[in-house]
C-alpha cells in the first residue's frame, strides 16, 4: 500500500525540495500553501514536479495556524490518500526587528503561524498515525531557536518551542511507534532569505565553516533519512543543518 506525506508550507523553498524529494522515495504527496492563490502560483508546479515522480499529489489551501481549518484539511487527506505516513511541520514566516522595536502583533503572528501550526498539525495527525500505530513527524525548526539570534525575537521564541514539543511529542507518541524529530537549517537560499540585506547575509556567510549557503534539497535529504526505516530508532532529536554555523 503506498503511503502519503503531508508537508505544511510546500508550494515553494524548502517544503517544495521535502516535498519532491519524498515523492521520488515513493510518497503520495499533499501540498499545502496558506491560500488558493499562492497555490496557483508556485504550488502547481512543485504538484507537477511530485507527479513526474510517479506518484500522486493533490494540493489543499488551508492556513496551518488555524485549528479548524487544518482539521479539514487532515480529514479531506486521510478521505483522499487512505493513511497518513509522514507529517513535515515546514510552513514558517519572519518578522524581524530589533526587540525595542518589535510590534506585539509581528511577535503574535510569528508565534502563530511557525508555533501554533505545530500544535494544531501534529495534535491532528498525531490522532490518525496513533490509529495506524505507525508514523514519522519531522518538524522545521531553526538555528535561531537552538542559539538566538538578534532581531528575531519572535522567531528565536517559536523556534526553540518547537524543539520543545518535537520531545514532548516524541515521548508521548513514541510507544505507538511514532518517530518527532526535527531539523534546525541555518541559512538555506529561498524566498524566505533572499529578503534579507546583501550586509545581513554577508555577515551570516562570515560564520559558517563550509562557507556557502545551504540549499533546500540539503534539508530534504536529511527529512527524507529521518522519515526512512534507517532511523526507525530515532526520535525527540534536533538535527542542526548548517555547513558549520554554530560549534
Ligand atoms: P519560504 O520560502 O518563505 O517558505 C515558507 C512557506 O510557508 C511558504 O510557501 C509560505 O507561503 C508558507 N506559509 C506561510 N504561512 C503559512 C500558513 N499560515 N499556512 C500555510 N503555509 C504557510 O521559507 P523557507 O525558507 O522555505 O522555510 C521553510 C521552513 O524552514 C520555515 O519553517 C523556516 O522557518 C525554516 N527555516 C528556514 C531557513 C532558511 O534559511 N531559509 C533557516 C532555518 C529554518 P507563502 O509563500 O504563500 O507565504
Amino acid at each position: 500500500m503506498s503511503k502519503t506525506a503531508i508537508i505544511t508550507g510546500s508550494g515553494r523553498g524548502i517544503g517544495a525540495a521535502i516535498a519532491k524529494r519524498l515523492a521520488a522515495e515513493g510518497y503520495d504527496i499533499v501540498i499545502n500553501e496558506v491560500s488558493q492563490e499562492a497555490l496557483d502560483t508556485y504550488g502547481a508546479q512543485t504538484v507537477d514536479d511530485c507527479r513526474a515522480a510517479g506518484v500522486r499529489a493533490e494540493c489543499y489551501a488551508a492556513d496551518v495556524s488555524d485549528h479548524a481549518q487544518c482539521e479539514a484539511m487532515v480529514k479531506w487527506a486521510k478521505d483522499t490518500f487512505g493513511t497518513i505516513d509522514v507529517l513535515v511541520n515546514n510552513a514558517g514566516i519572519t518578522r524581524d526587528g530589533l526587540l525595542l522595536r518589535m510590534s506585539e502583533e509581528n511577535y503574535d503572528d510569528v508565534i502563530r503561524i511557525n508555533q501554533k501550526s505545530v500544535f494544531n498539525m501534529t495534535k491532528l495527525v498525531g490522532a490518525v498515525m496513533l490509529r495506524q500505530k505507525s508514523g514519522r513527524i519531522v518538524n522545521l525548526a531553526s538555528v535561531a531557536g537552538l542559539y538566538g539570534n538578534p532581531g528575531q525575537m519572535n522567531y528565536s521564541a517559536s523556534k526553540g518551542a518547537i524543539i520543545a514539543m518535537t520531545k514532548t511529542a516524541a515521548k508521548e507518541l513514541g510507544s505507538r511507534g511514532i518517530t518527532v524529530n526535527a531539523v534546525a537549517p541555518g541559512f538555506i537560499q529561498t524566498p524566505m532569505t533572499d529578503k534579507l540585506t546583501d550586509e545581513q547575509k554577508a555577515a551570516m556567510l562570515a560564520q559558517i565553516a563550509m562557507k556557502r549557503y545551504g540549499q533546500p534539497e540539503e534539508i530534504a535529504s536529511v527529512v527524507a533519512f529521518l522519515c526512512s526505516d534507517d532511523a526507525s530508532y530515532v526520535t525527540g532529536q534536533t538535527i542542526e543543518i548548517s555547513g558549520g554555523l554554530s560549534m
